[in-house]
Order: C-alpha cells, then sequence, then structure tokens
C-alpha cells in the first residue's frame, strides 16, 4: 500500500446546529421535518482537516465563513433563505475565521498550495477567499451546479464563490485494485498517497479524500456523506441529499472498508472526529457530543 510521511490535524471554524432528521435520515422526507423540527442537534464543529504532505500542505475544505452570521443579506432573500435558516443555524464561539484556525496548527494561509472542496455548500467552500495562493480542486459535477439556473436550490451561493479559481478534477480509471468498488478518482500526487474519489448524494459532486499515511492507519475524508460514521457503518445516511445515491455510495464506503482494513471514516462535522484522526480513539466508540470531554 502507497503511503507517506504525512501528518494530519484537524481543525473546526464555526459551529454548526442542524436538525436531528437530518443527522440519522429518517422516513420523513425533508420537507416536512425542515418545516416542522422543533429541536435541533447539540452544536457541532465544522471541520477544516489541514493535510501536511511531503509534496505540499493540502486542506480538505475551508470552513464557514465568518460573515455570514453578522450579514443579512449573506443567505437568498425571501423562502428559499428562511428554509437555509430552518436546515441549519452557526456561530463562531471562539471569533476565529479560517486564519486563526490554521494558526493555531502553525500554518499560514499562503501555505496552502491546493484545497480540495468536499462540495460547494457554504461551510465547506466559505473561505476560499483567504486562500490566495492555493489551487482549488472540486469534482465536476459539483462545479457544474453553478452552471444550472438557480444553484441555491441545491444549497449553492455563487454569489460568495469566485468561479474562476474553481478548477475541476478528473477522474480516470484507478489502477489500484485496493480501492474497488471504486474504479475512478484522481490520483492528486499520481503515488496512490492522496486520492480523491467521487462520493455522490449528499450534493451532485461530493468528493472524498483518501489518505495514506505510514505507520498510521488510513483515513477517508468524507465531508457530508455522513454525519457521524457509525451511522454510516450501519447504512443510514443523512436527511439531505438523492437518497438512492447516497446509499450507493454508503455501500461502496462500507465495502472499502474490507478493502482497506482500520479505514478511518472523517466526517466533516463530527466533534470526535480530531480524535480519530490522532488515532486516539475508535471510529465505533461513541463520541461526547460536546466536543473534547
Ligand atoms: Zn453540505
Amino acid at each position: 500500500m502507497p503511503t507517506a510521511d504525512t501528518r494530519v490535524q484537524v481543525v473546526s471554524v464555526g459551529e454548526v446546529r442542524v436538525r436531528p432528521d437530518n443527522i440519522a435520515g429518517t422516513w420523513r422526507p425533508m420537507l416536512w421535518w425542515t418545516l416542522t423540527s422543533r429541536t435541533w442537534s447539540p452544536w457541532l464543529p465544522v471541520n477544516v482537516v489541514v493535510i501536511e504532505h511531503p509534496r505540499g500542505t493540502v486542506l480538505f475544505d475551508t470552513g464557514q465563513d465568518p460573515a455570514s452570521v453578522g450579514d443579512p443579506s449573506y443567505y437568498p432573500p425571501g423562502l428559499l433563505g428562511w428554509i437555509y435558516r430552518r436546515q441549519a443555524a452557526f456561530r463562531f464561539p471562539d471569533g476565529h475565521g479560517l486564519e486563526e484556525a490554521l494558526s493555531v496548527v502553525g500554518i499560514a494561509p499562503s501555505d496552502v498550495r491546493t484545497v480540495v472542496l468536499s462540495h460547494l455548500h457554504q461551510d465547506h467552500a466559505g473561505n476560499v477567499a483567504v486562500l490566495p495562493r492555493a489551487d482549488i480542486l472540486l469534482d465536476p459535477a459539483e462545479l457544474a451546479l453553478l452552471a444550472e439556473r438557480s444553484p441555491e436550490l441545491h444549497g449553492v451561493l455563487p454569489r460568495h464563490l469566485d468561479r474562476d479559481r474553481l478548477t475541476p478534477v478528473r477522474h480516470t480509471p484507478l489502477p489500484d485494485d485496493a480501492l474497488a468498488p471504486f474504479t475512478e478518482g484522481h490520483d492528486l500526487y499520481g503515488d496512490g498517497t492522496l486520492v480523491l474519489l467521487p462520493t455522490p448524494g449528499h450534493s451532485a459532486g461530493s468528493m472524498s479524500l483518501l489518505v495514506r499515511r505510514d505507520a498510521l492507519p488510513p483515513l477517508l475524508l468524507v465531508g457530508d456523506v455522513t454525519y457521524d460514521p457509525a451511522l454510516l457503518r450501519a447504512g443510514r445516511v443523512p436527511g439531505t441529499g438523492a437518497r438512492p445515491v447516497q446509499q450507493e455510495t454508503a455501500s461502496r464506503i462500507n465495502a472499502l472498508r474490507e478493502r482497506l482494513p482500520g479505514l478511518v471514516v472523517v466526517a466533516a462535522h463530527d466533534p470526535g472526529a480530531a480524535r480519530l484522526v490522532a488515532g486516539a480513539v475508535g471510529e465505533d466508540v461513541p463520541h461526547d457530543p460536546d466536543g473534547d470531554g
């Protein structure tokens, strides 16, 4: 198995709370729980994964834009904006934007060479502007959402995205049998140590990143494919997205676990993500939903 001497850390840029029906995916249709839910999840992190690879520093996602909580015109006007606010709420308890969060782990924005966006929702793509020197990579199917008449209906806010900086990757057949049932992907450095895999469903072009490190378990950074790796393992998918596609992606990832023993799934809003990455706990250990305790 190809590996590299890669250091991986998780920082949080903002916090989010969502509806419980979204996290666990229930029989209730999205519109129903969006209109009627009266409860929220605990506050969850908005994780950004910092990957210090020998070939350059890579970020997986960029977190929530602090402007989103102060600017009343950040979200679309009218009913659509109301639906956005019904589905998720954001806050910045420590006041940290991406730059401050990176400085805590000793990284400057100008150190980042490559950003991989799991998808274009604003809590993942919200801070591209903070990283002026980075190439910004995403799945071609996700970029295609920007060409639709109302990307906002897919949770994508074109007003806050610089289209010219977004570069679609080209998925090609993977020579590596170990990644079946994933047969196509984008091998970032051509050495198998960082491989982008299409994992659609939550959005049309949701993408994951496989990280294979020296002497540590492989990681699969999945964005919003799941809120909780234990739910994914049980085949449960979140309540926003195209459910049959989400379920196909979930079963592919679960099949990949068979191929890559010890594979650790890292979700964008998992409070246990930092500890999973550090190898401190197993994925099947219940997480403390309040954070570090
Ligand atoms: Zn999302």
